[in-house]
């Protein structure tokens, strides 16, 4: 049984991930849960992360300590797990390290076997750590079976459980057979499966979302839109049963890091006051590094892991070849992911032709680089569960393009903070590209003011960690 404690004044929380900044970082959960706790310790709360001690990931360079180790039963093997702990800008670790299920980056190999294997071996090591959560936080469907299994015990004799959705495309879906390899009980999971091809398939988050005590999503636009079929991908009907429980809580970013008066990454830092020279020294860097004119035109950015979800297809390059005849702009994309879409978006640039370019790359620096370079930054997206990329944009000075769809429409004003469309069409995309080169060309002082009440916008988590740790004391 697992050990509890009483509430003492600080309240106590393991958050437990896939992936965390600046350990391993694919998306925006990384950024998330990397500078969450450090808001939250403002707010009394001490949040603790557990994640899976990835191949990437040096415990030597982290000065990491051996805590402990233990075994667990997978596939009918018994696996060896040791338990670092390691203190990061502030932020305290735990790493689980394991040879046969993390040697691979976060997200390469089999995923469902991974992420079982972590909740299986995470469930233990919270049993073999000295801190005792008084909640458990699991982010996305990687560590939703932990409040699975977790959720069947007696609300008393257990810590509280959260859920948050950071993106519910993906939902784990796994065979019983699978589950039962990691020692999961398929009645912790009910309600969560359905049958194909005589296989019993069972939804890991959905599963969570029934058992835990809350569940967050991360803008209160999406917390809404996940109540319905457009947006709720077969989970709206689950959702809806738990909506007194689902709360919508705005992601913040880590503004001393992304903070384009200190960021050192940048070819020149700037602050509010210098943008424009700041700027331009910037955009003159990233042309350079492209090979590209300096020309004075403005300069378009995308950066995205290239999935479905983030709309580059609405990017039609002959009506952008078109515009950037009547309007001359330049635009860089900059992203990795699936193969059709990487070779999409280099085909875009090769038929606009020199004023655009591709690289197809998970590059941070370079991506730092764009942001304070830039003078547009393109979010076109299907669905944004919230969205990171638009609010960086507005902090580094690039006035965001954005469609109103989830966490854009919380963050992105039109015609005040940025540019927002509405329908997900190519010549909805393509008419607000359009009305952004208008309005550089010909409105520059309205540019000028959107520009500056972006630099101006406060994107900390100043105001929505107060609302987690409120959350956290309700359970
Ligand atoms: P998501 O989590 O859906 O990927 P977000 O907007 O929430 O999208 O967060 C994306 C984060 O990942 C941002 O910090 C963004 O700058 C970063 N990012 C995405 N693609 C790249 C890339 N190719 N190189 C560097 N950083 C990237």
């Amino acid at each position: 049984m697992l050990k509890i404690k009483k509430q003492s004044k600080k309240v106590k929380v393991l958050m437990c991930a896939a992936e965390c900044v600046p350990l391993a970082k694919v998306g925006g959960l990384a950024d998330v849960v990397g500078s969450l706790p450090a808001a939250l310790k403002k707010e009394g709360v001490v949040a603790r992360i557990l994640m899976p001690a990835h191949g990437t990931i040096s415990l030597k360079r982290l000065k990491a300590r051996l805590l402990s180790d233990f075994y667990v039963m997978a596939r009918g093997k018994k696996e060896r797990v040791y338990i670092y702990e390691a203190s990061v800008a502030g932020t305290h670790f735990y790493l689980l390290k394991n040879k046969n299920y993390f040697s691979e980056d976060v997200y390469i190999g089999d995923n469902a076997a991974k992420y079982l294997f972590f909740c299986r071996a995470a469930i233990e090591a919270i049993k073999n750590i000295s801190f005792v959560p008084d909640l458990i936080h699991a982010h996305d469907f990687h560590a939703a079976p932990i409040i699975a299994e977790l959720g069947s015990v007696n609300r008393k004799k257990r810590p509280g459980l959260i859920q948050t959705i950071h993106n519910l495309r993906h939902q784990g879906h796994v065979d019983a057979e699978v589950l039962a390899q990691f020692g999961f009980l398929l009645s912790d999971f009910p309600n969560s499966s359905t049958s194909k091809n005589n296989k019993t398939i069972v939804n890991l988050l959905a599963a969570s979302i029934l058992r835990a005590d809350k569940i967050t999503t991360v803008s209160p636009n999406y917390a809404k839109e996940i109540l319905t079929a457009e947006y709720g991908y077969g989970l709206e009907t689950i959702l809806r049963s738990r909506k007194k429980d689902l709360v919508g809580i705005l992601n913040g970013i880590d503004v001393n890091d992304f903070n384009p008066q200190t960021d050192d990454r940048l070819a020149q830092p700037y602050g509010v006051k210098n943008v424009k020279s700041g700027k331009e020294v910037n955009k003159d860097a990233v042309l350079a590094y492209f090979k590209m004119t300096a020309n004075d035109l403005p300069l378009f950015i995308f950066i995205a892991r290239f999935s479905g979800q983030k709309g580059l297809e609405l990017l039609n390059a002959k009506a952008l070849s078109d515009l950037n005849r009547q309007y001359p702009f330049q635009m860089i994309l900059l992203g990795s992911g699936e193969k059709p879409l990487e070779k999409l978006a280099s085909n875009i640039s090769v038929d606009i032709g020199d004023n655009a370019r591709t690289l197809v790359a998970f590059d941070e620096t370079l991506a730092r680089n764009l942001y304070a370079a830039s003078d547009y930054f393109l979010v076109p997206s299907l669905f944004e569960p919230c969205g990171l990329t638009q609010m960086i944009a507005m902090r580094y000075g690039s006035v965001p393009l954005v469609r109103a769809t989830g966490g854009l429409k919380d963050t992105v004003r039109d015609g005040r903070t940025g540019l927002v469309f509405e329908s997900y069409s190519s010549a909805a995309f393509i008419a607000s590209f359009k009305k952004a080169l208008v309005l550089y060309y010909k409105n520059k002082k309205k540019f000028d003011r959107i520009q500056a009440s972006g630099l101006h916008k406060d994107w900390s988590w100043d105001a929505s960690a107060p609302l987690y740790a409120a959350l956290y004391k309700k359970i």
